[in-house]
This record gives structure tokens, sequence and C-alpha cells, in this order.
């Protein structure tokens, strides 16, 4: 039985699921599944990647479903099983957890600037440093605990793996709780993954006197928790999912559930004539006489214009075609071959489930040509949240630092 949770802080007002013209339905319960999955393949605690709203599906909501502890509210059984922390990229993201009550430790993987770390600190963050002025700063004011990034080959962010004996005094008198790096290209399941995981394996061995042997190695996401048929080199105590929680990615590997169903009402209907167009530019032409249903969703939704002639949806159980541009609020689907017709009020799914059939979050991008991060992080808030969570026993596995 699917039990509404209760909203967090909507954006746009609520109105009653009736009269709803679009929505995202989050499936709590399968995510929390998920995470339990990525964990038990790991065989590590997790720090949850919540960033970016959880991907779309709504920050709040997640880690509460992860049983993440907040303030005032009695340790539940679900707490044994949560994640050791959940990661954001940004103070705001931060502030919106610690607003809510939210105890649990989070850790920020973006760099921050230097003036930020009193924010940081007052936010009770453990950021990831890695130059020596801000570590120096960070520890001047006391900020506690906090990651050392190492660079290994993703070029994006953190201390090159091969210049981290420059840190050696730093990170001596200033030891980091933890130390990690970040896979480009996990998912592609070529060799670029051994090759950081020896840069990696040079770093901490460059910095191993220099740190405590407390410290907690990470560097797997999603992908590369799903494509480990090893231990992780050099051994890792927690891992980073993100984009497998939610059910993208790693699908297969590692049986991940879909958690997000996408949803629209149809609002009109019309037949259009052999030659005649459909929506902006005139981008589609009916060949025959056709049906066109018309559902409140465009790229003002985040059903982005790469579903233009070339998206599905499944209505009445059945996979219509998107005809046309993608337009800001509307889109346009061919139902001529639904042969019990369609009415005004139907509902048309566009990412998820709708009886035997299935879109999922990685299907879909595929077939249009988006990368599954995109689609899930570009569904817009104007697209109300509603979750759903099915069971109380999620089957948890329990998982300590080794
Ligand atoms: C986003 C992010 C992750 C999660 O990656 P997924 O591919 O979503 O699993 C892990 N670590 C860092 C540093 C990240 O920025």
């Amino acid at each position: 039985m699917l039990r509404p949770l209760a909203p967090s802080e909507p954006i746009y007002p609520r109105r009653q699921a009736e009269s709803l013209r679009a929505w995202l339905e989050v499936d709590l319960d399968a995510i929390r599944r998920n995470a339990n999955r990525l964990q038990a393949r790991a065989g590590l605690p997790l720090v949850a990647m919540v960033k970016a709203d959880a991907y779309g599906t709504g920050m709040l909501p997640v880690v509460r479903a992860l049983g993440a502890p907040f303030r005032g509210e009695s340790v539940s059984v679900s707490n044994d099983s949560a994640p050791w922390a959940f990661g954001v990229a940004t103070l705001d993201e931060a502030a919106t957890l610690r607003q809510a009550g939210c105890t649990a430790r989070v850790l920020c993987t973006t760099p921050l600037a230097l003036r930020e770390l009193s924010d940081a600190r007052a936010l009770d963050i453990r950021p990831a440093l890695h130059r020596a002025e801000e570590i120096m700063a960070w520890s001047a004011l006391k900020g506690g605990a906090w990651h050392l990034a190492v660079d290994t080959g993703m070029a994006r962010a953190g201390i090159r793996w091969d210049e981290v004996d420059t840190l050696d005094l730093v990170v001596r008198e200033h030891p980091p709780e933890g130390v990690f790096t970040h896979f480009h290209s996990a998912d592609l399941g070529d060799d670029s993954r051994l090759l950081q995981e020896q840069h990696f394996t040079k770093a901490l061995h460059v910095l191993g006197p220099s740190l405590p042997t407390s410290v907690l190695v990470h560097c797997d996401n999603s992908a590369a928790i799903a494509a480990r048929t090893t231990p992780t080199v050099p051994p890792a105590h927690l891992a980073r999912p993100g984009i497998g929680l939610y059910g993208a990615v790693a699908t297969e590997a590692l049986q991940l559930e879909q958690t997000v169903h996408l949803r629209a009402r149809v609002v009109d209907l019309r037949d259009v004539h052999a030659g005649e167009s459909v929506s902006y530019g005139a981008h589609w032409h009916a060949p025959d006489t056709r049906r066109i249903a018309t559902v409140a969703l465009g790229h003002g939704d985040g059903l982005r214009q790469a579903f233009s002639n070339r998206g599905v949806a499944i209505l009445r159980g059945q996979r219509v075609p998107i005809v046309g541009t993608v337009s800001m609020d509307m889109t346009m689907l061919d139902v001529s071959t639904l042969a019990a017709g369609c009415a005004i009020g139907d509902v048309a799914t566009f990412i998820g489930r709708d009886h035997e059939q299935s879109l999922t979050t990685d299907a879909v991008a595929q077939s249009v040509g988006l990368s599954p991060y995109e689609l899930l992080v570009g569904l817009r808030l104007r697209v109300p949240r509603h979750y759903y969570e099915t069971a109380v026993d999620s089957g948890a596995v329990d998982a300590t630092i080794p």
C-alpha cells in the first residue's frame, strides 16, 4: 500500500492530486532499497550523495528516508543502517539540512572559497580541502574533521596525486579525517579506473607516514561500486554513490529499482489532417489524419527539447510517440494507435512505470541522447514531488567501517 508522506516546504502551492497537471512520484522505499544494495555490494558504509536536491528527487525526504538523525527525534531502527554521512556540493545544501534539524555528518565535496570556511564551520560540515592555506585556515577556525581531496585524473578538484608531497607537513600538523579521490570513467569499464587507483595508492603511500592510521579512505561512485570485481585498491572505508541511489546508471549490475515516475495529464485533444503540422517550428507533419493529445508538461518542467519528435510516453498502458517540438508548458502525443482512444484527464507517464509498461530513467535518457544525471537533475521544481513509502522494513544491511 502506498502511503503519501507529509510534503516538505512546497515551492509552488500544492493542489489536490486530482487537479494536478504534472507531478513526480518519488518512491522513497525504492531509494532506501537501492542504498542497501549499494552498501551491500560495496561492503562499506556510504556517504550518500544528496547534492543537487538529491539529484532532483528532494534532499530532505531522501535523507529522512535513508535514516538520517534529526534533532529532537528519537533514533529509530532504520538509523542502524543509515549512511555514515551525506554528501553535498554547496553550503546552501548543507544549510538546508541543518535548518531542518538534520544532525548527520555532512561532507561537502566541492572546493570552498576561503571566506566560506567560517560558514562551513558554523554548519558543522566536513569540507574537502587540498590547499595548504585553506587547511591551515580551517584548523585556525577549529573547524574539525575535514577530508583531503586528491586528483588522480579527473582534473577537476583536489591536489594532484603526484604533488601530495607538498602537503606533507601541513597534513601532519592538521590531520584529515578522510582522504578521497573521484573516478572519471568508472561506467566505461576501461582501464582508467585502475590507473587512477594506482595514482591514489602512490599518493597515499607518500602521505602515509603523515596520515593518522584511522584515516578514512574513499573513492567509489555508483559506477565503480557496480564495476568492481576485486576489492578497492587501496582498501577503502567508505563509498560515495549518488545516481545509483536514485535508480540510474548502475541499474543492471546492482539490480537497482526505478525510483521516479514523471506523470502529466492530457489537457486537450484534437484531430489533425494529412500535411498539417504540430507545434513550434512545424517540425512534425501528420502523414494522415491523426489524434493528437496535448499533455501539460514541457521544458519548463524539465522535459527537455531533446524529447521533441523522439521521446515516448505511456498512455493507457501503451507507448505513444511525442510529436513536434516540446514547448515550455505542453507537449503533444500521437495517440491515434490507442484502440480505446484517449480522454482529457488521462495520465501520461514519461519516466517510470505504468502498469505493465516501464520507461526507466536510463532508457529514457539514452533514447533522447541525454545523460541520466541531467535528465533527473533537470526536473524542475514546478513539478511537485509526491513521496511514497511502501514498507517500514527496508531489509537493511548493516555495514561498519572496516
Ligand atoms: C557526485 C559525486 C559522487 C557521486 O557520483 P555518482 O556517479 O552519482 O554515483 C561521488 N563523489 C563525488 C566527489 C561527487 O562529486
